[in-house]
């Protein structure tokens, strides 16, 4: 029998909490006062982890009651999905605490942060910009300048930001299973902040259509309420959608932030995929030239010998090209995405072509095909294949769930 999996927390100051976690500690720090160390973020931090090896965990803290009657499904649901069995959870009994009034929302500056901050502006207090999610922790450049667009948005939305650092990525059954554990580190937050927090919207990435066993996800997200009631929002709404909604409002014109690879150290660097789909939906609504963190022309050339690599890819072309064939706008890029959906799906088979089938050519031959498809792979739109890391936005680490892989799209930039 494993021993269990020790999560412990201390509250070093009012703005402040450190987990323990199998002896490594865990900061997360907040810019205003009211982090509080509770029992439902000490299990947050161990929960999938211990999930994964067949421990209990063991909290110092009362979980909140609310939350200790949905863990059992909580439990079977990441269960299923990781194909393991729930665990025991051994801590002081439960205890009720009463919410506080704040109402917040996870921005990082994306399409569907801004969606989701513009949608519920009425009800916000907060919004919350976490460094050390997407952005890792020791890059201080990137997460300046990140900070620094969503400090300016915050102001202009009239909301406070409450701006958090945390070194969670470095705890490795979190940081290398960021694909399933991103929904349990936003709840970690969100519960370390219930001091000055009772509700926080976590903008959903995907639309109800296109779900699959994932960290964060509509079935999932609710169960982790506890000390703060958690909501995820915004998955009736395709990306194109909110592309279209955002697309003439000033503020996200001026801040939007898409890009998690950052080539050349750019805040969008609109050479990834991900940057490259952002900039064809803003050029198709007549929005590009407005977002001024696009600060490169789209290349048309890039969109008509792109990769697609999966359905979701194919079905955002082909919202795309319907709407601007509907309005018989920009006749280039509709070209230019008809090329992309007859040849992206063949760039695609060769580009990730299994090396396995190189075997059955001879020495030469092999060293040509696999000349050849470095060099695609290079062209390509997010030049990496798509076995690459999962996610997105936030990941960089490979997801090992059971789940099948989704596009690298983004899930942390949220
Ligand atoms: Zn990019």
């Amino acid at each position: 029998m494993s021993s269990a999996l020790v999560v412990t927390a201390r509250e070093v100051s009012e703005r402040s909490v450190v987990y323990t976690v199998e002896g490594q500690d865990v900061t997360v720090t907040a810019s205003r006062g009211g982090a509080r160390a509770v029992g439902d973020a000490e299990v947050a931090l161990g929960l999938v982890p211990a999930l994964r090896a067949g421990r209990a965990v063991q909290i110092d803290r009362p979980l909140t009651t609310g939350f200790s009657d949905r863990l059992q499904q909580l439990q079977e649901i990441f269960g299923s999905w990781l194909d393991r069995h729930p665990v025991h959870v051994e801590g002081p009994a439960p205890e009720p605490l009463p919410h506080c009034n704040g109402v917040g929302a996870f921005f990082s500056g994306g399409v569907d942060s801004f969606y989701t901050a513009l949608t519920h502006l009425d009800e916000l207090d907060a919004l919350i910009f976490v460094h050390g999610f997407d952005i890792p922790v020791d890059d201080n450049d990137l997460g300046e300048e990140a900070l620094r667009h969503a400090r300016a948005a915050a102001a202009a939305l009239g909301k406070e930001l409450i701006e958090v650092r945390t070194d969670l990525r470095n705890y490795r059954p979190v940081g290398n299973d960021w694909g399933f554990t991103h929904g349990a580190a936003m709840a970690l937050v969100a519960h370390t902040l219930s001091g000055h927090l009772g509700k926080v919207y976590i903008p959903a990435t995907y639309t109800y259509r296109d779900m699959f066993p994932w960290g964060s996800h509509p079935m999932t997200d609710p169960l982790w309420s506890g000390a703060t009631t958690m909501v995820h929002d915004g998955a009736h709404v395709t990306r194109l959608d909110k592309l279209a909604y955002l697309a003439d409002q000033p503020i996200p014109a001026e801040h939007l932030r898409v890009c998690w690879e950052n080539r050349g150290g750019r805040f969008n660097c609109c050479e990834c995929e991900k940057c490259t789909r952002t900039m064809i939906a803003l050029r198709s609504l007549g929005a590009l030239n407005r977002f001024r963190t696009f600060d490169r022309p789209l290349n048309l050339n890039k969109v008509r010998f792109g990769v697609l690599r999966d359905t979701a890819q194919k079905t955002f072309t082909r919202q795309v090209l319907r709407q601007l064939d509907e309005r018989g706008t920009d006749p280039d890029l509709a070209d230019a995405l008809r090329w992309r959906l007859r040849i992206g799906p063949v760039r695609n088979a060769v580009v990730n072509t299994p090396e396995r089938l190189y075997r059955r050519l001879d020495p030469q031959r092999q060293q040509k095909a696999k000349a050849m498809v470095r060099r695609l792979r290079q062209s390509s739109d997010s030049g990496a294949p798509s076995t690459d890391p999962v996610s997105a936005s936030s990941d960089r680490s490979p997801g090992r769930g059971s789940g099948r892989r989704p596009h690298r799209d983004g899930q942390a930039i949220v």
